[in-house]
């Protein structure tokens, strides 16, 4: 019997069982890690998944003395189903619908098929059909992680090498599908290449649940930490959001604006109607914001009602335009809040100040850090505002900022 044992030394029936129980354990691992981020559905099909793997490996075991029915109708439907859930779990993860009958519709089939004489007495048919199904589960697979908003995570590319894998492993099984025979005790370690596709898909699928974890907890490590940097009132980023984005995003040469803005006499306007409604204003304000910029600028409520914005590439014109229509804007927006069953009349201004550098290509020479550069220009920029202030707030100020009065070595 030129089967696996002669390969590796092990029974058949020890192989099986370490498959039983790497299966369980993969179960078993899957579930941990749903119950520690419960909001990821995608692992509860996930788990599902391993699960149906582990009983049609027990099917397996038990050939012998299971009716046929459950051998080889149930165990492979389960592992249809497996593969149907793997895609499920994806386009969970994706954020997309999960039709219930897209996902049966392959197992139940297969249990149809396998009612039919021919499809029924032949091992070659029903290899080549149950790995063409495979594979083509796992190409929805491939096609939703490569298709969902997760081009920002690491795992991604790892599993995706790891479908690629399982798919070649599926699909070189068909042409062999129709040379191979099943039968006697243990029916798959009869033929060699058999075992040997079943090891390699198992040792594919042990890193596979794994990177399906990972990349699930990755993408909540980075919610997290993106949670961190973000004011919750106004959705924009917090101070040290700003300071990292900002610094990120300082450009190398070329014409570069900070700004600076805080909402005048604030305090009376939450003495005269409430905190509640002050805080609605400051979100009113975020969105006047939001509306003028660019994707490319960075704005943050930097604290209380004070502002911060980065404008790569804005010269003084656009610089004092953009302060203009964000300054007006704000003033509309307020005298219009009744809508909102808000106060009527109240007129919301705000202080800007700016600070406008024009940064010369760096050259050989040494250029002060992005964030040193920030750090000076959000302080001149300060000062600006604090003169809009004593000046009679409601306008702007400006300030050029002269790059090279900074120490590179800062
Ligand atoms: P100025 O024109 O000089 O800037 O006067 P101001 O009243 O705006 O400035 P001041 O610094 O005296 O007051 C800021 C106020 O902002 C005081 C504080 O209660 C209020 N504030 C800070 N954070 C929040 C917030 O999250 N929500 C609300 N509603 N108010 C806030
Ligand atoms: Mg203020
Ligand atoms: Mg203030």
């Amino acid at each position: 019997m030129p089967s696996v044992q002669l390969a590796m030394g092990l029974d058949p029936w020890t192989l099986w069982s370490l498959i039983l129980l790497i299966a369980a354990l993969l179960a078993g691992v899957m579930l941990f890690a749903w119950w520690l981020t419960p909001r990821e559905t995608a692992l509860a099909y996930w788990s599902v998944a391993f699960v149906l793997l582990g009983l049609s490996m027990l099917g397996g075991v038990l050939r012998e003395h299971l009716p046929a029915f459950a051998a080889i109708q149930l165990a492979n439907a389960a592992i249809l189903l497996a593969y149907a859930l793997l895609w499920a779990g994806m386009r969970c993860f994706a954020g997309r619908r999960v039709s219930s009958l897209a996902v049966l519709a392959a197992p139940v089939l297969w249990i149809a098929l396998t009612l039919v004489p021919p499809f029924r007495d032949s091992v070659a048919m029903r290899i080549a059909l149950l790995s063409g199904v495979a594979c083509v589960f796992i190409g929805l697979t491939m096609f939703e992680l490569w298709s969902s908003p997760t081009r920002h995570l690491r795992t991604r590319k790892i599993l995706f090498a790891m479908l690629a894998m399982m798919w070649v492993l599926n699909a070189a099984r068909i042409p062999f599908a129709s040379s191979m025979t099943i039968g006697g005790k243990l029916a798959v370690f009869s033929d060699a290449r058999l075992a040997w596709f079943g090891l390699s898909g198992i040792a594919i699928t042990l890193f596979l649940s794994f990177a399906l974890i990972i990349l699930v907890r990755e993408r909540q490590e980075m919610l997290y930490r993106s949670a961190s940097l973000i004011d919750e009132l106004t959705g924009l980023l917090n101070r040290r959001g700003f300071l990292q984005q900002a610094a990120m995003a300082f450009p190398r040469s070329g014409p570069v604006a900070v700004m600076m803005l805080d909402l005048d006499r604030f305090k009376q306007i939450n003495d005269q109607y409430g905190h509640a409604f002050g805080d609605r204003v400051l979100a009113l304000f975020a969105k006047v914001l939001r509306d003028n910029l660019r994707q490319s600028d960075v704005a943050a409520r930097l604290g209380g009602e004070e502002f911060g914005i980065l404008l790569p590439g804005t010269k003084l014109s656009d610089a004092g335009r953009i302060a203009e229509t964000i300054r007006r804007g704000f003033a509309e927006v307020t005298l219009a809040m009744v809508p909102d069953g808000l106060p009527q009349g109240v007129r919301g201004s705000v202080s800007i100040g700016l600070s406008l550098a024009e940064l010369a290509d760096a050259g050989p020479q040494p250029r002060p850090a992005s964030s040193t550069l920030l750090d000076a220009m959000v302080r001149q920029a300060d000062e600006a505002l604090y003169r809009a202030k004593m000046n009679g707030r409601d306008r702007t100020e400006f300030a050029v900022f002269d790059p090279t009065r900074v120490n590179p070595a800062a």
